[in-house]
């Protein structure tokens, strides 16, 4: 089969793409996804909130990727759904597998990888102990919750404050489960403070800060967990150890982009996000290779997202048609507090209208900047209330703001 853009994953970040590609004028736009239904983890986040930003409304998740799906329905985008793409190969040739067409070879063009990202589980973390069931991250207690109709368990030790534990811990108290608590091993929360405030302070679950769990106790079921307090090392402190009787403790520990794929292929992967290093036009190092979402970078709101994939889509079939090809660029390096910042590279010529970054800082500060330098001169300043590690930054740098950089590569810290 050949296509001219082939996307992998059929969530926010890749139908974003898809569309975007087609009203770009890609002829031939293939949607591959591994799931038996379109949507991607939207699909089971049935709480409200997803695009104020896009929309101008709080809509639930399936609400959201309903807008996007009937969208492509109105085009000729192929959608091949329970297709797992198994590997890309450098000339951008996906062997995917499908029940129902076999193993199948696709040609494409261009690709956008969309994969999305996926969550950290026990054995990432060193949890010792037995290894009873009842253990569970949090997007699988999400799933079995909101699509299978499944409580997971009754008493509930949720660890770390991810914003999808956050989320899980509402969840499971208004399905009638109790959370005895949220234990984070960070001095720090690692969730949105809306989400701290919406989804523990409101229903009375205590957030235990500077803990983790150091034992897992049972045979076939979880019958319980022994927290501690940890120290500035985040090694527990010995006697503070306090035993707690559960059946089920949930994992929102942490989302790592997912991309097999890409590395498969020999995409340079960036060592802090975990994701493709990428252009302005979400370009990888991989000629033809585009990426867009959660599988570069694990972002906060999905609007954001839905932006990076139609960045991904356009510039895709630009690519497909041959009309966008790499050339020189400069370097976006994170400065002072900045733990990373998107696009990593540049191709200034090529921005018209304006280019979107997105950072996030590495300590909380309040009455922050954030700035723009090239070769030490100040070229964008950005006054922020509060800056925390978990809300990511996002602004524009216009045409004329970049003119005033030159050739000179791009430093954005806050300060
Ligand atoms: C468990 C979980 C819960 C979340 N809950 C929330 C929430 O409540 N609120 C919020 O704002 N954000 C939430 N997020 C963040 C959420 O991932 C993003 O908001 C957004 O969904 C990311 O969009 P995406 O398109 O990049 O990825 P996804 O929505 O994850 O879509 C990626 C798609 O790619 C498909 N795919 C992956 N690999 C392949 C392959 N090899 N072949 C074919 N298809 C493939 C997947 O099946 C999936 O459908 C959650 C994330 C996770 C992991």
């Amino acid at each position: 089969m050949n296509v001219d853009v082939a996307v992998v994953g059929g969530g926010p970040a890749g139908l974003a793409a898809a569309l975007a590609a087609k009203e770009a004028g890609a002829p031939r736009v293939l949607v591959l996804e591994r799931d038996f239904e379109l949507g991607g983890i939207l699909q089971q986040c049935v709480h409200d909130g997803f695009g104020l930003l896009r929309f101008g409304e709080r809509l639930p998740g399936p609400a959201y990727m309903q807008r996007y799906i009937d969208a492509l329905a109105q085009t000729d985008v192929q959608v091949l759904t329970d297709s797992m793409v198994l590997e890309l190969t450098p000339e951008r040739i996906l062997y995917v597998a499908s029940p129902a067409a076999g193993l199948l070879a696709v040609q494409a063009g261009a690709v956008v990888l969309a994969m999305g990202c996926r969550e950290r589980t026990r054995n990432q973390i060193w949890l010792p102990g037995t290894r009873p069931a009842g253990i569970f991250t949090a997007g699988a207690v999400q799933r079995y919750i909101n699509m299978e109709g499944i409580l997971p368990g009754r008493r509930v030790v949720i660890l770390g404050s991810g914003d999808v534990g956050l989320i899980m811990a509402r969840r499971l108290t208004l399905e009638g489960a109790e959370v005895e608590g949220v234990y984070e091993v960070m001095p720090q929360p690692g969730g949105l403070t809306r989400n701290i405030v919406q989804c523990l302070e409101d229903y009375n679950i205590p957030l235990h800060l500077s803990h983790t769990v150091v034992d897992i106790h049972g045979e076939k079921r979880l019958t319980g967990v022994t927290v501690a307090q940890v120290g500035p090392d985040r090694r527990p402190v010995p006697g503070t150890e306090r035993y707690i009787p559960c059946d089920t403790l949930v994992l929102s520990v942490g989302l790592i982009p997912e991309n097999e794929l890409s590395r498969g292929a020999g995409v340079e992967l960036h060592p802090v996000t975990g994701g493709p290093v990428v252009d302005e036009s979400m370009a990888t190092g991989l000629p033809g290779v585009f990426a867009a979402g959660n599988a570069v970078a694990v972002f906060d709101l999905v609007d954001y997202v839905s932006a990076t994939g139609e960045v991904a889509g356009r510039s895709a079939a630009r690519y497909a048609a041959g009309e966008l090809r790499d050339g020189p660029a400069l370097a976006v390096q994170p400065g002072a507090n900045v733990s990373f910042v998107l696009p990593q590279r540049l191709h200034p010529e090529r921005v018209h209208a304006g280019v979107a970054f997105y950072l996030r800082v590495k300590e909380s500060k309040e009455r922050a900047q954030v700035v723009v330098r090239a070769g030490g001169e100040v070229v964008k300043t950005l006054l922020q209330v509060v800056v925390r590690p978990p809300e990511m930054i996002s602004f524009t740098l216009t045409a004329s703001e970049l003119a005033r950089a030159g050739a000179a590569d791009l430093v954005v810290s806050v300060e």
